[in-house]
């Protein structure tokens, strides 16, 4: 499926924020859109709930992307997650997960908002997680076919990614 013009421009903003010069990995692309937003984004491994592959809590000062632990496809989801920020998208409001967590505390409502903000959904899942699935696609593709000395994207360990 192509991606959409929303999508593309998306892409295209973010590789426009890429360092000069160096190799542009997806972990440096993460670091310029946060230097653009003026607001860090911090990248975390997590044991999250079975099946959720990632995660986006919004903080007051920061945002937060956890990953899987050991998730293979690691940088998928992180550009995942990329893409709902920088699409548009509502992350975890960390206040609201701590209220209803404490005064529902039941844990379907709980996997269910987690799951909304999966990167594991498969095809035919919500609007935005097909549009943050096309980002990501999108993304690593373009970042695949950066002039081999400036992309790092399968070079990058995960030590240098989240160390
Ligand atoms: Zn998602």
């Amino acid at each position: 499926m192509a991606a959409s013009r929303r999508v593309t421009r998306a892409v295209g903003d973010v590789l426009d924020l890429a360092p000069r010069r160096g190799e542009v990995s997806l972990h440096r692309l993460v670091e310029a859109v946060s230097a653009d937003r003026g607001r860090p984004i911090e990248i975390k491994m997590a044991d999250l709930p079975e099946g959720v592959c990632g995660q986006w809590r919004q903080y007051t000062d920061r945002d937060e992307f956890l990953i899987q632990q050991g998730l293979p496809t690691w940088e998928r989801t992180l550009a995942h997650e990329l893409g709902h920020l920088v699409l548009g998208h509502e992350g975890i409001a960390v206040a609201d997960m701590a209220r209803m967590s404490s005064e529902v505390a039941g844990d379907d409502l709980i996997s269910y908002m987690l799951n909304q903000r999966t990167g594991c959904m498969g095809p035919g899942g919500e609007d935005i997680e097909q549009e943050a699935e096309d980002f990501a696609a999108l993304l690593i593709y373009r970042l695949g076919r950066m002039p081999s000395d400036r992309s790092s994207i399968v070079q990058v360990r995960l030590g240098e990614a989240f160390g």
